[in-house]
């Protein structure tokens, strides 16, 4: 991989704890990365745990005190510098992270734009952190309302978006003044290595971004839950290890912020652009292999346009070619892992055991080991799994609906809230169906939401927090109301 890059310099094989480069963990042991598009070994790295953890905490403990003190002005130039850097190396932070992960080389540059725009855009928002002056209830009392970064924050991120996951926590913490400990997905540490080698290269404090490398999640975990250092924990990753940290960071009431796992809805009604709709569908559902968690997971479409509408979007789907990332013309890398394929599998014999309709795909491809087809699945029924559970790989599964109640109703007959999609173009329907979906996030024809001025987020079992917009830094902030008297 190093012979790939431009830049080698980018991808030293060692975790970042308190300005240093720590090759060597505390227990000797060490651990490899691997590209999952060919099992081979692309790098080998210290598995750090628990220990390093806390040491990291300590660090960022104290460079946090002195990183709130600086100016906004000050931070803001710093996440401008370290936006300009990812730009200039985008090519290489892309390499890497197909390396590591899969996807396209293009669309491992499109996530690189898009996690350096949130550096840019807390750049950006540094400058307005504003307090607030309110009446006084007393002749001689005035009410202020300060802001202040919340600490040290803790940032577990997942392998499907390694470099923006990380870079969208981040933004806000820095920018704010709190100090950050990261621990990304063991399967892809790579980009995030890039990225605190960009930090060490703009400058930023020893001890502001630290960075564990490893393969032991929950020892990690359980040490930031635990650290009364640390004040925060924003984690982005599936609901059942959201709800573990949520019960271990209970006695100390640590705040969260959680991105967590989705099954969205993606709704075709009878009057939509039905062209629109399918290739709106293509986006959502295929894009990163259906590895997103905002990836269209069930597509009901409306009895009338149910044959007009799978046509369209199955010849669409059957188009897009599967392989290696770095290949030309590739839409599609592999699944992350075995784990990741066999659940693919799996709701696929499932829906097609109870009645389910094989239209196109429906196994594993060729192009390699942990690839699998583009797949459409008709005469799909809410007792099949792919009705209830999120997919994480390229399966759409076609729901018919007949009502608009009906499809509401089965759009929100699940515990998550993260996106959904719908075409229409009655203006009515348009507003009372983005209105009773009850999701975080809803796209209104269109199959591509996430920005960076935008709030991202959940409700129900989906999360807590948003990533992004003017909101954004709310959840690396306290509020504290100072009381002035005697004036
Ligand atoms: P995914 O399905 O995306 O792999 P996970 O929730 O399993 O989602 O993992 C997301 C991140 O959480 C990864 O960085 C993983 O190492 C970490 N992780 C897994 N289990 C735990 C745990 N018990 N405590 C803390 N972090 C964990």
């Amino acid at each position: 991989l190093l012979g790939k890059l431009t830049d080698p310099g980018l991808l030293p094989a060692a975790g970042y704890l308190n300005g240093e480069w720590i090759a060597k963990s505390d227990s000797g042991k060490a651990f490899g990365v691997t590209n999952p598009a060919n099992g081979e070994t692309i790098a080998t790295l210290p598995d750090m745990g628990a220990a390093e953890t806390a040491r990291a905490i300590d660090a960022a403990y104290v460079a946090q005190k002195q990183w709130a003190a600086k100016t906004a002005k000050e931070r803001s130039a710093m996440l401008r510098k370290l936006n300009d850097l990812m730009l200039a190396h985008v090519d290489d932070l892309a390499v890497i992270l197909t390396s590591e992960m899969g996807k396209p080389v293009g669309e491992a540059g499109g996530e690189i734009r898009y996690g350096a725009s949130y550096l840019e855009w807390f750049a950006e928002e540094a400058k307005r952190i504003d307090g607030d002056v309110l009446p006084g209830q007393q002749a001689d009392k005035r009410v202020v309302v300060l802001k202040q970064p919340v600490g040290v924050v803790g940032m577990i991120t997942p392998w499907n978006f390694p470099n923006a996951m990380l870079a969208r926590k981040m933004a806000p913490a820095l920018a704010v003044g709190c100090a950050v400990v990261s621990k990304p997905a063991a399967q892809t540490p790579l980009s995030a290595i890039a990225i605190a080698v960009l930090c060490e290269r703009a400058g930023l404090p020893a001890g502001l971004f630290n960075l564990i490398v490893g393969t032991s999640g929950s020892e990690v975990g359980k040490e930031m839950c635990a650290n009364p250092k640390l004040r925060k924990l924003s984690f982005t990753g599936s609901t059942e290890v959201g709800r573990i940290l949520m019960r271990q960071g209970a006695d100390q009431i640590l705040k969260l912020s959680l991105e967590l796992g989705g099954n969205a809805p993606f709704i075709v009604f009878d009057d939509a652009d039905l062209d629109a709709a399918a290739k709106g569908a293509i986006m959502s559902k295929y894009r990163n292999a259906g590895q997103t968690c905002v990836c269209a997971n069930r597509i009901y479409v409306q009895d009338s346009v149910y044959d007009a509408f799978a046509e369209k979007f199955a010849a669409q789907a059957e188009a897009l070619k599967g392989g290696d990332g770095f290949e030309d013309g590739v839409d599609m890398g592999p699944l992350i892992d075995e784990a990741g394929l066999a659940k693919v599998e799996d709701h696929v014999a499932d829906a097609l055991s109870k009645g389910a309709k094989l239209v196109t795909g429906g196994s594993r491809s060729n192009a390699g080991a942990l690839f699998y087809q583009p797949t459409v699945l008709r005469n799909v029924t809410r007792e099949m799994k792919v009705a209830r559970e999120e997919t994480f790989g390229p399966v759409a599964p076609l729901f018919r609906f007949d009502t608009v109640e009906d499809v509401i109703e089965q759009a929100n007959a699940t515990e998550f809230g993260l996106a959904a999609y719908f075409y229409a173009r009655d203006l009515s329907r348009v507003w009372r169906v983005a209105e009773a979906l009850e999701y975080g996030m809803v796209g209104v024809n269109t199959g591509i939401i996430s920005n960076e001025g935008a709030p991202f987020g959940g409700v129900k079992q989906s999360g807590l927090g948003r990533e992004g917009s003017k909101y954004g830094a709310d959840d690396y902030l306290e509020m504290k109301y100072v009381c002035m008297g005697g004036v």
